[in-house]
């Protein structure tokens, strides 16, 4: 047996980082298991290539719990170490790995917070040792074991293993016990691996016999090894697109239709993304995109990663350009990962103009399922707010849709005010206007229907666009003669604005003068974002004391 040091420079690393991964452990499994899929995939390759002659029959990844020896095994018939290989792998490469990460955190524990790993070594978060069987793919290689019990030293020695492969030994420890548990292991590859290339097998598949259940032969695959987004569109029909949707979220209403990414430059993105019914509240709705790093799961906390608005959609965006094994923080600062979502805004951009275009009838009958998520997108995001003008639909009394500019066409003769800009009037609330509603009505002129509480915010984008049209609401003075002037602006000003924009998401002025505040981080009793006036904002300000003097 040989005995080495590995080389680091301190004698206490692993203490530090289980301490540093304590948020986060069960992705432990992520990271061996990802690595065997690796090993099998070397070997694939290799094999394809004419380089080796080790079989790739069969290739799978199998988990084994003993619950008695306190093991977690996940064991390969993939590439194989030799003992130089997990000398220059394991001891050197994959150590320096964890060593140069702790110097980058080791006084910033808030940056590591939430996904992340460390590869190969996380599996010390939970394990008192990690033993290595291997047994390299090369002709007439000699099996090894290496053995390490969480200080920098190891030993390495011959062993005995049937074919080539490797088998990754965790002895869990005291403090891991939760992950001695069927249940346990098979929720965290549930949530990680369930899309992985290679299969994944874990336990026996069960069946129901005379009112019990009970194990059968077959190994239980858990994971799908070619999801709907890896193949190409044209082989998918709808109800593949609709069945994948299922499988990502059981007990959901069917989406509205949905977008195939599938882009290989500048970058490498695939991905299906959903158009989820909007029910009222977006607040509950958020978060349903999952990311992966080819096939494997690194997070569905998508906030700040994509815009904001973006995260409503459902579905999955893979990319191996997106990183495995940082944290959040890094994740949302990375350059690959703003392009992709820049990218991705821009698809789903494109894909409801295409279908704008391709099937006005269709779009139409699903705007009002649709219409908070264009709105939230253009009150939060300029480059979609700039693409989403062409498409979005105003709708009037008489249950029409119009774009801003067909509605130009319609109203041009007959609504105008005294600058000889453009009037559209519209109610805000049909039946508390009603009366107003049908005195325009019987003066010839047209009613928009502009009812939800973010539409009134959106008007302001428009007429900053089209300067010569404006937006009046149908009870106000202006109806009265359409040449009345509205001077009476209370503007904010730009330096007002960027003062509340910490606090508010968005200020904006509508036509009567009222500027309102639309708070999209508090939400109201009923799930909407609180729209309120700028004076009543004042007022509420001056009576918390925020505000000294006038602003
Ligand atoms: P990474 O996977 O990012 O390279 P890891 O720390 O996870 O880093 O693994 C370090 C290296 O150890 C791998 O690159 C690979 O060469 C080797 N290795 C780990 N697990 C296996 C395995 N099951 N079979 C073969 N080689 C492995
Ligand atoms: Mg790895």
């Amino acid at each position: 047996m040989q005995k080495g040091k590995i080389g680091v420079s301190s004698d206490n690393l692993f203490p530090i980082i289980k301490k540093f991964l304590y948020s986060d452990h069960d992705i432990f499994l992520r990271e061996i298991v990802s690595n065997a899929v690796d090993a099998t995939q070397k070997l694939k390759t290799l094999a394809g290539r004419g380089e080796t002659s080790a079989s790739t029959e069969n290739a799978k990844v199998r988990v084994t719990l003993d619950e008695d020896q306190k093991t977690i095994t996940v064991s390969d018939n993939g590439i194989g170490m030799t003992a130089d290989e997990i000398e220059k792998y394991i001891n050197q490469i994959a150590f320096s790995g964890a060593n140069e990460f702790l110097e980058k955190y080791e006084n910033d524990a808030n940056a590591i917070i939430g996904h992340f790993g460390l590869g190969f070594y996380s599996s010390f978060m939970i394990s008192s040792k990690v033993e290595i069987v291997t047994k390299s793919h090369k002709d007439g290689a000699q099996a090894v074991k290496w053995s390490c019990d969480g200080s920098p030293e190891y030993s390495i020695e011959d062993a005995e293993r049937d074919g080539v492969g490797t088998d990754i030994i965790m002895h869990v420890n005291e403090d891991s016990a939760e992950f001695l548990n069927k249940e346990r292991i098979a929720e965290i590859l549930n949530k990680y691996c369930k899309f992985l290339p290679v299969p994944v097998v874990f336990g026996k598949e069960t069946e129901w016999k005379d009112g019990q259940e009970v194990e059968t032969e077959k190994e239980n695959q858990i994971n799908d090894i070619n999801p709907a987004w890896t193949k190409t569109p044209v082989d998918l029909k709808d109800e593949d697109y609709a069945e994948f949707y299922r499988k990502l979220y059981p007990m959901s209403e069917e989406p509205l239709f949905n977008i195939h990414l599938n882009v290989d430059y500048p970058f490498n993105l695939t991905g299906i993304l959903y158009f989820p019914k909007l029910k009222n509240s977006i607040e509950v709705q958020k978060n349903k995109i999952q990311l992966y790093s080819n096939q494997v799961f690194v997070t569905d906390s998508v906030e700040g990663i994509v815009p904001e608005f973006l995260t409503l959609l459902h579905g999955v965006i893979d990319s191996p350009d997106i990183p495995l094994n940082v944290s959040r923080s890094y994740l949302q600062s990375d350059s690959n990962v703003k392009k992709i979502s820049s990218h991705v805004t821009k698809k789903v951009a494109d894909r409801l103009h295409q279908l704008f275009k391709d099937s006005r009838e269709d779009f139409e009958s699903k705007w009002d399922d649709l219409k908070i998520f264009i709105e939230y997108g253009m009150l939060t995001d300029e480059k979609f707010a700039e693409r989403a003008m062409n498409f979005f639909l105003f709708k009037n009394t008489d249950g029409k849709y119009f774009t801003f500019e067909e509605y130009e066409t319609l109203i041009k003769e007959n609504q105008t005010n005294k600058e000889n800009n453009l009037v559209y009037l519209y109610t805000s609330n049909l039946d508390e206007q009603y009366s107003f509603v049908q005195t325009a009505k019987d003066k010839g002129y047209d009613v928009l229907i502009l009812d939800d509480v973010l539409a009134t915010p959106l008007l302001n984008k428009f007429e900053q666009k089209y300067t010569d049209k404006r937006f009046v609401r149908v009870d106000s003075d202006v109806i009265e003669n359409l040449i009345q002037k509205e001077d009476e602006q209370d503007e904010m000003s730009w330096e007002e604005k960027d003062e509340l924009s910490p606090v508010f998401q968005a200020v904006c002025p509508d036509t009567n003068g009222i500027n309102y505040i639309v708070d999209f981080k508090n939400l109201g009793e009923n799930g909407q974002p609180i729209v309120i006036t700028r004076n009543e904002f004042m007022r509420r300000m001056k009576d918390m004391g925020q505000l000294q003097g006038g602003m």
